[in-house]
């Protein structure tokens, strides 16, 4: 008996042993009886639950979100109510498409998932440091994931099946815009935008509904790698925003971001000249001010990582009263995906696990047995086991309804043709970028692209062409400098291989 604390079985009972299997013998066999030899092996081949289809590599922190300005004339939701009011935060910062093992510092979009836990349930803002999407009908969407995954047969990430897909769907261009631009490798999540991307909706206690872009900014700065930094990190760290991001809150820097709002009066979706729900679209800040909300810190290290953020289950789905979504139709299938790929990966009570439980409010539905019924959830009265009943369950509440949603047209598959107003915006960015931002977004082309056919690389110059002349004339430069180049090889960390 020592003084330190007792170790125990799964199931509370004192163990003598933790190092030594029992044998019949020295030299063994070994007894199928050590019920803990047993366990300890069995445990260990269950220690790995199956990583995210998409957004697998992760990163997260605890923090508070707290109000600085009204916005009461536009929702409802207890979170904004009043100014000073905080809110508990779990953030997840993510890739899309590397495994959880890959290297932190690839060119990838990033995603930007926060979940607040409000006193009327969890809000999930579900985001990314881009504004915009590749696609914008989810029927696209498991495909164009399948592009950035690993081929089947060479197991390598292929370029060209990236750049044949874009370039059959050009609405892809504004977000493969951004994602080949500077900003493209964020220096770590502190020094990058959030943005919900798709539109959501706020209503207010009179049941008037607008149209609602929200905005995470940096107060951090923007902070980015180029292509060569990257490398050179990469070959010395796979794990450099973990360790960042570890060492910050360590160290007492919290990273902060302020949060806006762009504001559309529901009638007014009809009178633009883009369609408001299409995410591969922003709303120009010209026509749509950001107004000022709030300001997000994020302070502590989880205390588990597995815990809280490998089991953090992030779902557009999760909204409370006065938050609601849009006719957009990539948010609208992920309401669904998103919730579901939680029930395949961590089990059908996956929102009682303790990153996903909401805090301030009173958790009470009849969904009752699976797999780690953890929680009573009984309210007091076992005879309240369906609804309605007459032993005082819990009952829906009427007055938290949305407004109705008006809906107009004919039910079909509407193909969306290409348009003049898909080069529109990702003009106006590359317009935005000088000389040498336009010659670091060719580049980053090149190392990208550098492995696919030629036949594939003219047509996403013809893509880029509508875009601006001048941008597909730079990205050709700098794809037969690289050829030309008998040196070069790509940058990317991609192989030649198609
Ligand atoms: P503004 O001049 O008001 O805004 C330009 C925006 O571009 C700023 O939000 C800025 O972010 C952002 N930005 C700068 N460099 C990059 C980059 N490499 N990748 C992504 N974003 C970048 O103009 P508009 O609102 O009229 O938008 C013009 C274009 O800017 C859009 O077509 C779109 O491509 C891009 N953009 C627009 C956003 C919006 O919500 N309106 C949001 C982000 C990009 P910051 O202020 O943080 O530096």
């Amino acid at each position: 008996m020592t003084d330190k604390p007792r170790l125990t079985t799964s199931a509370g009972a004192p163990v003598p042993s933790n190092n030594t299997s029992k044998s019949a013998g020295e030299r063994g066999p070994l007894l199928l009886t050590d019920y803990q030899l047993l366990e300890k092996l069995a445990h260990q081949n269950r220690e790995r639950i199956p990583e995210r289809a998409v957004h697998a590599k992760g990163w997260g922190l605890k923090g508070k979100f707290s109000v600085t300005h009204d916005i009461s004339q536009y929702s409802c939701a207890k979170i904004f109510s009043q100014i000073g009011k905080t809110t508990e935060v779990l953030s997840r910062w993510s890739t899309v498409a590397g495994e959880s093992g890959a290297a932190d510092t690839e060119r990838d979009v990033r995603g930007f998932s926060l979940k607040f836990y409000t006193e009327e349930g969890n809000w999930d803002m579900v985001g990314n440091n881009t504004p915009v999407f590749f696609v914008r009908d989810a029927f696209k969407f498991p495909d164009f994931i399948r592009t950035q995954k690993r081929h089947p047969r060479t197991n390598l990430r292929s370029p060209e099946a990236m750049f044949d897909f874009w370039a059959a769907q050009p609405e892809c261009v504004h977000q493969v815009t951004i994602l080949m631009s500077d900003r493209g490798i964020p220096v770590n999540p502190m020094f990058m935008n959030g943005y919900g991307s798709h539109t959501f909706s706020l209503w207010n206690k009179k049941g008037e509904r607008h149209w609602v872009k929200f905005h995470f900014k940096t107060q951090q700065g923007h902070k980015h790698y180029t292509n060569a930094e990257a490398e050179a990190l990469t070959g010395k760290t796979r794990e450099a925003y973990q360790e960042d991001l570890y060492n910050a809150i360590e160290e007492g820097n919290f990273p902060k971001w302020t949060m806006y709002i762009q504001v559309m009066p529901e009638l007014d979706a009809e009178k633009q000249p883009f369609n408001p729900f299409d995410i591969t679209k922003i709303w120009p800040h010209g026509d749509f001010p950001l107004i000022e909300v709030g300001e997000l810190e994020m302070n502590e290290n989880p205390e588990n990582y597995f815990q809280m953020v490998e089991n953090a289950a992030y779902s557009p789905s999760n909204v409370v009263p006065g938050i609601g979504y849009s006719p957009d139709k990539m948010l609208q299938a992920r309401v669904f995906s998103y919730a579901d790929a939680h029930r395949y990966r961590l089990g059908t009570h996956y929102e009682a696990l303790p990153a996903n439980a909401a805090k301030a409010a009173n958790v009470q539905h009849y969904h009752k047995d699976g797999a780690m019924r953890f929680f009573t959830n009984d309210f007091g009265n076992a005879d309240a086991y369906y609804e309605p009943n007459q032993h005082n369950g819990p009952v829906a509440d009427a007055s938290v309804e949305e407004p109705p949603l008006r809906i107009d047209g004919d039910a079909a598959r509407y193909e969306q043709a290409e348009s003049d107003a898909d080069y529109v915006q990702p003009r106006a960015l590359y317009e935005m970028f000088d000389a040498e931002q336009k010659q670091r977004l060719y580049d980053n082309y090149a190392a990208a692209m550098g492995p696919c056919s030629a036949s594939v690389k003219e047509r996403w110059y013809a893509v880029l062409e509508k875009v601006h002349p001048d941008y597909a004339q730079g990205v050709r430069q700098a794809n037969e400098k690289l050829a030309s180049d008998t040196n070069a090889v790509p940058v990317t960390g991609d192989t030649p291989v198609r």
